[in-house]
This record gives C-alpha cells, sequence and structure tokens, in this order.
C-alpha cells in the first residue's frame, strides 16, 4: 500500500519538548483562563508578529466573530465569497450582511479598484482576506476605508509571519486575524489570535472571549467562551521555536513545485510577489482546461489513484453556500466563480519530500499529454 499524501500534515514538536512544557501545569493544576502559558504566548507573539497588541482565542473563527462584536458594527460589510465559511459566516452570525465583492485574477484577494461602487450609507466596514498568505493591496483599502469612515478587519488567517515591504501584515487595517488551527503554518491544535492597535477595542475582545465578566460583580457584555486553554498555549510555544525552520522547508517545497509547474501552458501558479516575505502557507494553481488539454476533475481522479489528495480550496464560494437560500447571487463575483471552479491547492508541508513533489507534478503533467 502507497502511503497517502494530504494536502496537509499537521506540524509536531518532539514529544518530549511538549512534555517538557506542559510539566509546569501539573504542578500549577492552571489549565485554563489566561495562565502562565497563555500569557507567554502572547507576549512571544507580540514579539514574532511585530503586533502593537495580541489577543488569543480557541480559534480562528471567534477571532473574527469577536473582533466584529467588539467594533460594535452594524450594516453591511464589504468581503469576498473566495475564502473558508468562517469569513462569511463571522459576518453573518454578527447579524451584518455581507456584500461581496470580486477578486483579482493574478492572486485571488479583494479587487481594490471594485470596492468603492459598493459602498452605500450602510457599509460598516471591509474584511479583506489575505488568501494563501498572498498580501491584499492594503494601501488602497486603507484609502477607502479612510475616505468612507470604514473599519478594515483582515482574515489573515493564511498569513502568519507575512512581510510586506517590511512591514507586518498584523499592523494592517484596524484589525487582523490569524487562525492558528492544525492545518496552519504555526498552530496551538486549535486556536486564533486578534492584533489590534485601540487599547478600548482590546478591552472590549478580553472581556467577550470570558463571558463579558468585567470583574466579580460586573458583566457588562453579553460575551462568549472563547479563551485559549493552557495546554492549546504549550503547543503554540513549542511550534513557535521551529517556526523558521519549518517556513524554510515549506520554501523547498514551494520551489521545486514551481521548477516544474511555471510555465507550462494552462497552469496559473501562485508566484511570491513583489516586496512579500511569504510563509508558503500553500500552493494552489489554476488549471486553465482550454489551454492545458484536461480539467480539474481529471487531474485530481489521477492524483486520488495514486494515493494523492489534493483540495479544493476554495470551491464553493461561500456565496453559493445553501445555508444562505439563494440571498446572494454568484454571477456577480465573476472571476471568483471562474477561480473557484479551476482551483487546486497541492500538498504543502515541511515533511513532504521533493521526490513526492516531483512525483506529483509528473502525474499533472501527464493528464495534459493524454489529450
Ligand atoms: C482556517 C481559516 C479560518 C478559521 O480558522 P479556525 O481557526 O479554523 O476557526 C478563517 N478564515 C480562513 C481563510 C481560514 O483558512
Amino acid at each position: 500500500m502507497q502511503k497517502k499524501i494530504l494536502v496537509t500534515r499537521s506540524a509536531l514538536p518532539e514529544l518530549n519538548e511538549y512534555v517538557d512544557e506542559i510539566r509546569d501545569l501539573w504542578d500549577s493544576h492552571w489549565l485554563t483562563n489566561m495562565g502562565e502559558k497563555h500569557r507567554e504566548l502572547q507576549s512571544e507573539l507580540k514579539l514574532f508578529l511585530d503586533a502593537d497588541n495580541v489577543e488569543l482565542l480557541t480559534n480562528g473563527h471567534m477571532a473574527l466573530e469577536l473582533s466584529m462584536q467588539a467594533l460594535g458594527l452594524k450594516g453591511e460589510v464589504i468581503t469576498t465569497p473566495f475564502t473558508f465559511a468562517s469569513t462569511t459566516h463571522a459576518i453573518a452570525r454578527n447579524g451584518l450582511t455581507p456584500v461581496f465583492c470580486d477578486i483579482n485574477k493574478q492572486d485571488f484577494t479583494i479587487d481594490a479598484d471594485k470596492i468603492e461602487a459598493l459602498i452605500t450609507e450602510k457599509t460598516a466596514a471591509i474584511v479583506p482576506v489575505h488568501v494563501y498568505g498572498n498580501v491584499c493591496d492594503a494601501e488602497k483599502i486603507q484609502e477607502i476605508a479612510d475616505k468612507h469612515h470604514l473599519k478594515v478587519i483582515y482574515d489573515a488567517a493564511h498569513a502568519f509571519g507575512v512581510h510586506y515591504k517590511g512591514k507586518t501584515v498584523a499592523k494592517f487595517g484596524d484589525v487582523s486575524c490569524f487562525s492558528f488551527h492544525a492545518t496552519k503554518v504555526f498552530h496551538t491544535i486549535e486556536g486564533g489570535a486578534v492584533c489590534y492597535k485601540d487599547y478600548d477595542f482590546g478591552k472590549r475582545l478580553a472581556g467577550l472571549k470570558n463571558f463579558g465578566i468585567r470583574n466579580e460583580e460586573i458583566v457588562d457584555e453579553i460575551g462568549t467562551n472563547a479563551k485559549m486553554n493552557e495546554f492549546c498555549a504549550a503547543m503554540g510555544l513549542c511550534n513557535l521555536r521551529h517556526i523558521a525552520d519549518n517556513i524554510a522547508k515549506r520554501k523547498t517545497v514551494a520551489e521545486r513545485y514551481l521548477e516544474h509547474l511555471e510555465g507550462v501552458k494552462g497552469i496559473q501558479v501562485n508566484p511570491v510577489k513583489k516586496y512579500v516575505t511569504s510563509n508558503y502557507a500553500h500552493f494552489p494553481i489554476v488549471i486553465h482546461e482550454k489551454e492545458f488539454g484536461s480539467d480539474r476533475k481529471e487531474v485530481i481522479k489521477k492524483l486520488n489513484k495514486q494515493g494523492i489528495y489534493p483540495r479544493r480550496y476554495f470551491y464553493p464560494l461561500t456565496n453559493t453556500f445553501s445555508c444562505y437560500c439563494d440571498r446572494f447571487d454568484a454571477s456577480e463575483t465573476p472571476i471568483a466563480l471562474y477561480i473557484s471552479e479551476r482551483i487546486l491547492t497541492l500538498p504543502l508541508y515541511a515533511e513532504l519530500a521533493l521526490g513526492d513533489v516531483d512525483r506529483i507534478c509528473r502525474i499533472i503533467l501527464d493528464c495534459r499529454k493524454r489529450n
């Protein structure tokens, strides 16, 4: 039986390193509620991400959902449908109306030139997504936000440690939300963080993640429970020690894919843009079937047959989800629709052998030859 190759494989420290890290918890019996590991990870991430402030949460989704609640948004929010369910759900679960803007063809982030046409008197915020770690046009987005007095909340779930022109993405907009889910470049098993500037926002967010409890007697927000526990924070402390090595190895894998696939007719790759320091979170390709001579379905079938399981991130678009009961029309975001039907994210993780990358690429390129 051939080993299976999935789209990703969670990074893990040596077992002993983790055991050493959690040993303290057996002394303190303090397992959650902003204990020592939580505080330590918070301050280490503030340094690593070069953020003004960091709040840790149970997951990236709660980072988004509670950020919007803490900002007190009302009305409409401009976002993209080419993302994980979480982004759109976080908007909807706050009682806000998502207004979908199309993406650009090159890097799949929000097309900043199409934002202003969607602004109405009800627009409260823009929620762009740094898809695959590709940095949004933050300068343009901020200009629009300033002009129309809108908040900007970045879904930075894919952009851990990414820099643009030497500046950390954690300082973009009013708020940047990270996911530390097991499948992400940096993880705490489940976890997330919000990076922000404003002190009052931070106080509200910290309250909201702990039931809105201000102190022993005062509960002044209808909060929820979104506290990161000590075991997750300990995993984060371990993984953070190896993050540079992890990203360097991912880079080697991504560059090997590029060697094989860049310039192939009908295959669009996603090279790192100028001025961007990437984290190599994903390796997406777009299969333009007419030029390539074979379509995504065929490529997936061939890869699956060899035990290789790429994923269609992001298909389907969130504006087609049945839970939204036809409230939205995906034909209004035609580029996102086109890309979502042709995108394929290939396996990428630190320990993926270069020989396997060669094999994956050979299978993909063989699909072309058949026609
Ligand atoms: C993973 C992810 C999230 C949600 O993060 P969780 O930690 O799984 O809750 C949000 N947005 C995007 C784009 C993601 O990929």
